[in-house]
């Protein structure tokens, strides 16, 4: 690793952005590209920004890696501020602390694989060998050959290589795989990770894709319109969304409005259709307040009140109290699940996602059927009411 003023002191935290801003100024327009950032990126972590085409994540990264300047706000490098820093240490920090990937690969067409990582090193102080940086990303048997001759992975390769030949503190990557098809997409993913766990270096990885954030990511950060949704475990952000906001943008989810009757620690009793049950809640509600309950399609079960009615058994396991009485609406066919769209007697839709069984290839539900749709006691997350 270079040594240098920036390196993280006792702590683990690498960066340290506070309060950051950006307001880009068109003539007479604004735009808010950064609202109030405070964020911290611990040594060592992948950590993915994660957010819609316009929230902010490529300004953030631009100003975590000192290509540009925030309006107001503090990045705390190793007890300095870089937005304070002068020229000199600013171009020291982009040298020595941090490397760049982004999704055009920028290699010069004239030079080597192994020319184009090299030029990089001349302004190093302990660079490894290009050689091994191109290695590690697995073109040691590609290293005299031209950009020309490399595919578009192999050339995005190069580049990575290029950003971590220097050894940085850590890698900032901005939509490093939107160009790449979906088969090498999943392949350099797993590529990634590995790399980050050799290095042992903080990766910051920016992409507006769910899927490639939950799968590469230690932590994700949601991001949406310039400010920070939620930071989590992609576990914990998928299970436990904050807001609607989240809920909807990792995935699909079920919202169901209700109404809290009776505050709880901890839990609170809900009340929507014919349901009026305790649920397990972290917000402080009141009696009377609207909330929403949010249930992803795959901890919904349904069963026909038919079956219900012919086995008590079942419905003994099945519903307990907990369940909301619908109509099928329609099923939608997916390959290995399919999903259940119920029209809720009460008001609403929700979609419910089903395994096919073992024995039995069809479809058991039917437009029409009389079904009730539950779920595992605890699975749901309940919400303050938004509009
Ligand atoms: P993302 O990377 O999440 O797609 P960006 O950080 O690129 O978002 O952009 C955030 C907002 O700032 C957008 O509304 C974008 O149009 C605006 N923006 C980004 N760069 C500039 C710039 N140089 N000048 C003016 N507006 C900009
Ligand atoms: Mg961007």
């Amino acid at each position: 690793m270079a040594s240098s003023s920036c390196t993280a002191d006792d702590t683990e935290i690498v960066f340290r952005a506070q309060a950051l801003t950006k307001v880009y100024r068109m003539g007479e327009v604004e735009v808010h590209a950064l609202r109030g950032i405070d964020l911290e990126l611990p040594r060592g972590e992948f950590v993915v920004l994660l957010g819609p085409s316009g929230s902010g994540k490529s300004t953030l990264l631009n100003i975590l890696g000192g290509l540009d300047t925030p309006t107001s706000g503090q990045v705390i490098c190793g007890g300095r501020n870089l937005v304070a820093a002068g020229e000199r240490e600013l171009t020291e920090f982009r040298r020595h602390l941090v490397g760049f990937v982004f999704q055009f690969y920028n290699l010069i067409p004239s030079l080597t694989a192994r020319e184009n990582v090299a030029i990089v090193t001349e302004i190093a102080r302990d660079p490894m060998p290009p050689e091994d940086a191109l290695a590690l990303v697995g073109l040691a048997e590609r290293l005299d050959h031209f950009p020309s001759q490399l595919s578009g992975g192999e050339q995005q390769r190069v580049a990575i290589a290029r950003a971590v030949v220097n050894k940085p503190l850590v890698l900032l990557l901005d939509e490093p795989l939107s160009a790449l098809d979906y088969k090498l997409r999943k392949a350099m993913q797993i590529e990634l990770k590995e790399l980050r766990r050799k290095l042992g270096i903080t990766f910051v990885f920016v992409t507006h894709d769910q899927e490639e954030a939950f799968s590469m990511s230690d932590r994700v950060i949601v991001m949406n319109n310039g400010v920070i949704e939620q930071v989590g475990t992609p576990v914990s952000v998928y299970e436990e969304p904050c807001n609607l906001y989240v809920a909807r943008f990792v995935g699909e989810i079920n919202i169901i409005d209700a109404e809290v009757v009776e505050p709880g620690d901890g839990r609170a009793r809900v009340r929507t259709g014919g349901l009026d049950v305790f649920m397990r809640t972290g917000h402080a509600f009141r009696a009377g307040e609207k909330a929403h309950i949010l249930l992803r399609p795959e901890d919904l079960r349904v069963e026909t009140l038919k079956d219900l009615a012919e086995d008590p058994e079942l419905e003994d396991i099945f519903a307990r109290g907990r369940s909301i009485v619908g109509t099928v609406e329609e099923t939608i066919y997916k390959g290995a699940t399919y999903d259940v769209v119920v029209r809720l007697d009460a008001g609403g839709v929700v979609t419910a996602t089903e395994f096919f069984n073992e024995d039995d290839e069809t479809v058991y539900f039917r437009a029409g059927d009389r079904v009730a749709v539950s779920w595992v006691e605890g699975w749901e997350v309940v919400l303050p009411y938004e509009k």
